[in-house]
């Protein structure tokens, strides 16, 4: 569907074929058609203007390698530069403290928050051994809590009783304090979402994170947040302390630019990638295959 950036950049050296160093202005000239590649990746115009500006830096005045094209070369400093910002590694939670350690899941609604909070829940379960506790503390969608409970029946998590009426501090005290006295090693929460970041919202998130103080916040964006991706992430690691960010929906036709534009503004790892509505399909992250996503 796309043009791979090695096809588009095949163009820009073909001229230059057997100079000795990458000059400023093919650099620059190939920089063209790497921004039009992030761009299409949908990663977010600041961001792409900063990743630019690097990896110009770094191009400019390297030997061009007998072995490759300059528009291979060019094509691995533009990758490598790509994976460095992403985070040369894979980051897993870290729930290493007196139990029970919490988990506190924010992001937008629809953005596969409570299909994510059942998945990592099963993941910690089965790969982790850990016993774990789910709390949904949205109040504000209907049938939020029946279909946290749902999820917890189906991937044999334990799920907090439902009381109707309480509020969502109220239910995370509950949450911890069941947890604490019924031996559970980790309390997922799963907090209300909204269409678009509102105060009322975030002031929520905060209340939450006062009282539950979590070793994890994580983010959960949807892989096809485009431009807004920026936004979305500004707004919330602004005002709770984030800890990292998954990306669901890349089993979809995303390629995975908002990975670069979440990185890049919250400064937090992406940990996990949703792969699928099935609630085995999450992965931890690799920087180096989105890398190539991205890039096409
Ligand atoms: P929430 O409003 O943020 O809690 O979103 P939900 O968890 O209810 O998810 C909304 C929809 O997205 C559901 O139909 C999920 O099955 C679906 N979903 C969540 N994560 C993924 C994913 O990684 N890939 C795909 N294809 N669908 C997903």
């Amino acid at each position: 569907m796309f043009e791979t950036l090695s096809d588009r950049l095949s163009g820009v050296f073909d001229k230059l074929r057997g100079r000795g160093a990458l000059a400023e202005a093919d650099v620059r000239a190939a920089m063209r058609e790497v921004r039009i590649a992030l761009l299409e990746a949908d990663v977010a115009l600041p961001v792409v203007r900063e990743f630019v500006e690097k990896a110009t830096e770094q191009a400019v005045g390297q030997n061009v390698l007998k072995s490759v094209t300059p528009g291979q070369q060019v094509v691995k400093i533009v990758n490598d530069a790509l994976v460095e910002m992403l985070g040369s590694d894979q980051v897993d939670l870290e729930l290493d403290v007196a139990p029970p350690a919490v988990v506190m899941m924010v992001g937008l609604q629809g953005s596969g928050k409570t299909t994510t909070t059942a998945k990592i829940a099963k993941r910690l379960t089965e790969r982790g051994r850990k016993r774990v506790m789910m709390a949904s503390l949205d109040v504000n969608r209907p049938a939020a809590q029946e279909q946290l409970a749902t999820l917890g029946t189906q991937t044999s998590v334990a799920t907090l009783p439902i009381v109707e009426g309480q509020q969502p501090v109220d239910i995370a005290r509950r949450a911890l304090q069941a947890a604490k006295l019924q031996g559970f090693d980790v309390v997922m929460l799963d907090t209300a979402g909204r269409l678009h970041v509102d105060q009322a919202l975030m002031d929520e998130m905060k209340a939450l994170a006062d009282i539950s103080k979590p070793q994890e916040i994580l983010l959960v964006v949807d892989a096809l947040t485009g431009q807004d991706a920026v936004n979305v992430a500004k707004n919330f690691s602004d005002q709770v302390p984030l800890t990292g960010v998954v990306l669901t929906r890349m089993d979809g036709d995303a390629r995975g630019g908002a990975a670069l534009s979440m990185r890049a503004v919250t400064g937090k790892p992406i940990k996990f990638v949703g792969t699928g509505e099935k609630l085995d399909a999450i992965e931890l992250f690799h920087p180096g295959r989105v890398a190539g996503r991205i890039l096409g």
